[in-house]
């Protein structure tokens, strides 16, 4: 089990309730997406409209869902939370829609990965708040049609290309999550610390926030590990020297990499010369997913300079080389 990996697990699911932001105000960081998000709020509110649909997309871990029911809290509506995944049957959307009252928020996560049967029931839905169903099979199917509320569909997804045009088009708001600043993550910190009874000093929570990958969902379960620590090993206090110390001993480095970051860039370098290499062979070689290096492990090390996604496949760049201890990989010479 990776410490930094971006997804939820069961003990993040079950804290990230108690320290998920409710407002608009206490999102930290993402300053143009609070911007935007404040405006198109207050001024649905004041003509009592529902909100435009919203499109969110960013690595995991980075907010989508937090401020997806932020939107509905500042709204003063209610949320219904589903996935892509879960809505199998066009039946299972139709079911959720027509629960909703007016303004409802209706969040899908992984909006990428609904099935295109379910997709074409909600491009009426949103368009012209109207459901257009086939029930029943064979010779006594039939087709009906029925008027919703207004509504707000709020759709995260990890990339904006996974999602087909059709369905793009139809958001009226789309917001793109940047990864943290150190600074924001640290004020994440210590807003989790606070509100979990954590005693940490800010040059301990800016030590936690350094090494979190520029992912909220990362500061704060490393939070966690390092509170245990300073328990056993310390008074209990977060500083930066027992933050340094637990992390460097779950295996975080200084610049918030971990064995799988430095095992990717690596075989770039060792088994395939620096690269470019197609994602397919990438993931071959260290034996993951794809999915996995293009969500999860990929766009941190881009984001940070590592490496480079070029038209031809990846290349591992001259920090790569740096970071690794390695002489940086000389050019041909013509
Ligand atoms: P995503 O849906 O993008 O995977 P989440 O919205 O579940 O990510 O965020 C993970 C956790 O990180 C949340 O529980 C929340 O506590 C924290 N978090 C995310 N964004 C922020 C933010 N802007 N300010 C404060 N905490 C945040």
């Amino acid at each position: 089990q990776r410490l930094i990996t971006a997804a939820a697990g069961a003990e993040d699911n079950t804290l990230e309730q108690a320290i998920r932001p409710r407002r608009l105000r206490d999102y930290v960081g993402q300053p143009a997406v609070r911007e935007q998000m404040e405006i198109f709020i207050g001024a649905a509110r004041a003509r009592a409209e529902a909100l435009d649909h919203v499109l969110i997309f960013g690595p995991p871990g980075l907010g989508k869902t937090t401020l997806s029911h932020i939107i509905a809290h500042e709204m003063q509506v209610n949320l219904r939370q589903t996935s892509g995944p879960v809505l199998e049957k066009p039946g299972d959307l139709a079911a959720l829609l027509t629960n909703l009252e007016p303004g409802d928020v209706l969040f899908i996560d992984e909006i990428h990965r609904l099935s295109p049967v379910v997709e074409e029931v909600l491009y009426p839905a949103m368009e012209d708040y109207q459901l257009d169903i086939m029930i029943g099979e064979g010779p006594a199917a039939r087709s009906i049609k029925l008027d919703l509320p207004p509504f707000t569909l709020v759709g995260a997804t990890t990339r904006a290309g996974l999602l087909t045009s059709p369905l793009r088009d139809r958001f009226g708001i789309v917001q793109r999550l940047e990864y943290y600043t150190a600074e924001d993550l640290a004020q994440i910190v210590m807003r989790s610390a606070q509100i979990l009874g954590i005693a940490a000093e800010p040059a301990g929570a800016a030590e936690i926030a350094r090494r979190a990958r520029g992912t909220p969902r990362i500061a704060n379960r490393l939070l966690r590990r390092v509170r245990d620590y300073a328990q056993v090993r310390g008074d209990g206090r977060i500083t930066a020297a027992i933050a340094d110390q637990a992390l460097t001993l779950l295996k975080v480095d200084a610049r918030g990499l971990d064995h799988l970051d430095r095992r990717l860039l690596s075989t770039i370098i060792d088994k395939f010369d620096g690269g470019p290499v197609g994602v397919e062979s990438l993931a071959t070689a260290i034996g993951e997913e794809r999915g996995t290096i293009e969500d999860v492990i990929e766009p941190f090390l881009i984001q940070q300079g590592f490496m480079m996604r070029t038209p031809r496949g990846r290349v591992a760049t001259a920090l790569a080389y740096q970071y690794l201890g390695l002489p940086a990989k000389s050019l041909p010479t013509s």
